[in-house]
């Protein structure tokens, strides 16, 4: 509209400086052919006597000569009427028979022209001898000066030369005055035609210009906000969501619940089919959730194979927990890619506002550890709780602590005996690192450990311990209780490159053989690194360490990595161990492992016996090895020579059945 407005001035502007130079132009030409005519045909009837100074009357016969001439020439120019003045303004002659020979005073005009200049005039007709022109309406006057050198007998335009006299002439106004109009209009018109075409031309360039910055700026807009593969809202959008969810609900005094949700094992999904078929499950799982959102809630994408959930106005944790099963239960279907149809799992994570976390980032945060303690655990979604937070900030402080108390040597290991189930020998013992804290006393590796396996110094802890325990090693072997003594070794070490030589550099430092060491590690400890950890591993098992798989059962591993790695010995988790004596189905794992574990040659050791039934039924199903409270719990260094010593297999049942021993 401005532009509009613009462009608009500017043509009135133009238009009226144009028009007045028209209207200029206009009246010259009518001049400048009163004055041609003047000169061709007016100014050879007159001769410079006729204009004499004292004034006398041109004879009758002259008069009608002048008559005869000039008759044709007026009419046919249109003239309404002429005159020629002398200086004196004596009429000379007109055409008007009544004016001729008459004197009238002067007018500007005719003085100006007296003086060399020809002039004009839009008259009004208001002089005496402009009365019988009144009826011709408006007129132009001109007058022109009669030039004539001293003493010549005819006129010239040579306008150095003195003004004898003038000649004027009245035409009509009207059809100069049409003409001028109707150039004005055309100029008007074209004008207004050419600056509209302008305009229109640059409105279509500005407005094409500025409807793709518009375009442009809401795209940018929009990517700022969301995620571009699955085009869900990303963390940015989702954290403003959020903290406005939080807002509103604080008003109305309801809580919000956030559910993050972490693919499982996305990166084999990756490493398998490649990216485009990981994205592609990806926007599958973006449009599952979007499907599933009623109006209010927010799906975003927070990055990787990490997605939340905004719920607002939720009831209670129960609620929040439904709605994360709701979820789950969504994403059971599989997933087609390609010929493919993916089993996708995810893990969950719920926290609420205002119980686990007061503003947007800090309940983001509680969803997230509440989501890596569900991963940890397979066990599908949890509610946040403190004691699984690593991030908390007394946490941070444990850390801290830990790094004093492994210069400090305060980390020592207990060992726990492992029993042959057939021979009741001590064939080894587990070590198990204790923190003999100067002010809590001797603490279990519940109260520590998962906080430093997420930290660099689960390395320090494990070298510190391997370094005790080969000490250890050396001091039994001395003894004569020369057995394997296995070590904890957590996910973060198995990726460490150099630990097959850190292992050998300690082995030879404490003069320890390689068979005299286990190391026992997890299944996920192996899968969040397949590659690096089948390259560690194969190191350390070529120098001739033993390398069993701890918590056997419960990582949901394939059973691929036990062929692939090299692997010498499998630990049942307590958990199925505990059942093996009642009808629970976990029983029915211990016997399969133990299956397994024979098939493939492997040792196969029972964790967690807590009872003789439980020692025999393994003994009777073909477990190779016992260990737990049952036979002993994890003691001092100090005083496991004195436990091997004392150990009566036969009391402790091992090597014979209890009906066997009711016998005896
Ligand atoms: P784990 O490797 O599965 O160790 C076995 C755990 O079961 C030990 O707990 C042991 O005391 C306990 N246990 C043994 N027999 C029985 C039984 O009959 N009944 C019951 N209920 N429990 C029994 P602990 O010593 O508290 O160690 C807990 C976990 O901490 C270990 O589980 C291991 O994963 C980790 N850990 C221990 N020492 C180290 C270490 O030096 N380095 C690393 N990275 N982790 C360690
Ligand atoms: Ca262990
Ligand atoms: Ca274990």
């Amino acid at each position: 509209m401005l532009s509009l407005l613009l462009v608009a001035l500017i043509g009135v502007v133009l238009g009226q400086v144009l028009a007045a130079r028209l209207r200029h132009f206009a009246l010259a030409q009518a001049e400048q052919s009163a004055r041609v005519a003047t000169n061709v045909s007016v100014a050879p009837l007159f001769t410079p006597a006729d204009l004499q100074r004292n004034f006398v009357p041109l004879d009758d016969a002259r008069t009608a000569e002048i008559d005869r001439l000039l008759g044709p020439a007026i009419s046919a120019n249109g003239i309404v009427r002429m005159k020629v003045w002398n200086r004196e303004h004596w009429v000379v002659y007109s055409d008007n028979a009544r004016l001729r020979g008459k004197w009238f005073p002067s007018s500007a005009l005719l003085t100006d022209t007296l003086r060399g200049s020809t002039t004009r005039e839009i008259t009004d007709l208001s002089r005496p001898e402009e009365q019988e022109e009144r009826n011709f309406g408006r007129l132009m006057a001109v007058y022109v000066p009669l030039h004539a050198a001293p003493g010549a007998d005819r006129f010239t335009d040579d306008p150095t030369q003195p003004v004898l006299g003038a000649f004027e002439v009245y035409i009509p106004y009207a059809p100069i005055a049409a003409s001028i109009r109707s150039d004005e209009r055309r100029l008007y018109a074209a004008l207004a035609a050419g600056l509209l075409v302008l305009y229109l031309g640059q409105f279509r360039l500005v407005a094409g210009a500025s409807r793709r910055l518009r375009r442009q700026s809401a795209e940018n807009a929009h990517q700022a906000t969301h995620d571009r593969l699955t085009g869900l809202p990303n963390r940015v959008l989702f954290h403003e969501r959020l903290e406005a969810a939080i807002a509103d609900a604080t008003r109305r005094g309801r809580s919000v619940a956030v559910v993050v949700l972490d693919l499982d094992r996305f990166k084999e999904i990756n490493d398998a089919l490649g990216h485009r078929s990981g994205d592609e499950v990806l926007v599958q799982i973006g449009r599952r959730l979007q499907a599933r959102l009623r109006a209010g809630d927010t799906v975003a994408r927070l990055g990787g194979d990490e997605f939340a959930m905004i719920v607002p106005a939720i009831e209670d944790a129960d609620a929040a927990l439904v709605f994360a099963a709701d979820i789950d239960a969504l994403l059971q279907k599989p997933i087609a890619v390609g010929a493919f149809d993916l089993d996708v799992r995810a893990s969950f994570g719920v926290a609420l506002h205002p119980e686990h976390g007061a503003d947007a980032d800090e309940l983001l945060q509680r969803a997230d550890v509440a989501m890596y303690t569900a991963k940890h655990a397979h066990s599908g979604c949890e509610l946040y709780h403190r004691d699984n937070d690593h991030y908390r900030p007394e946490r941070l402080e444990l850390a801290a602590e830990v790094r004093r108390g492994i210069d400090a040597g305060e980390f020592v290991p207990f060992y726990q005996p492992k029993v042959d189930l057939r021979t009741g020998a001590v064939v080894g013992a587990e070590a198990l690192v204790r923190w003999r804290h100067p002010e809590r006393g001797t603490l279990a590796p519940g109260a520590f450990i998962d906080v430093i396996e997420n930290t660099e110094l689960i390395g320090p802890l494990t070298i510190a311990m391997l370094d005790a325990v080969l000490a250890d090693q050396a001091v039994f072997a001395e003894a004569g209780v020369d057995l394997p003594l296995a070590v904890n070794v957590s996910a973060r070490t198995v990726n460490r490159r150099d630990l097959a030589a850190t292992i050998a550099e300690r082995l030879l430092v404490h003069g320890v053989a390689a068979s005299r060491l286990e190391i026992e590690l997890t299944e996920s400890a192996v899968l969040d690194n397949p590659v690096r950890a089948k390259e560690v591993l194969g190191e350390v098992a070529a120098l001739g360490v033993k390398i069993a798989i701890d918590d056997f059962g419960t990582g949901y591993a394939s059973l691929a990595y036990l062929t692939d790695l090299p692997v010498g010995c499998l630990k049942i988790d307590q958990r199925f161990v505990k059942h093996v004596v009642d009808e629970h189905r976990d029983g029915a794992i211990v016997t399969f492992s133990v299956e397994l574990g024979r098939s493939l040659g492997l040792t196969v050791v029972a964790e967690g016996v807590e009872d003789v039934a439980t020692l025999q039924r393994l003994a009777a199903l073909g477990c190779d090895v016992a260990q737990g409270y049952h036979l002993a719990r994890p003691m001092p260094a100090g005083d496991l020579l004195a436990w091997v010593a004392a150990f009566d297999p036969v009391a402790a049942g091992v090597g014979t059945t209890v009906e066997q021993r009711g016998a005896r």
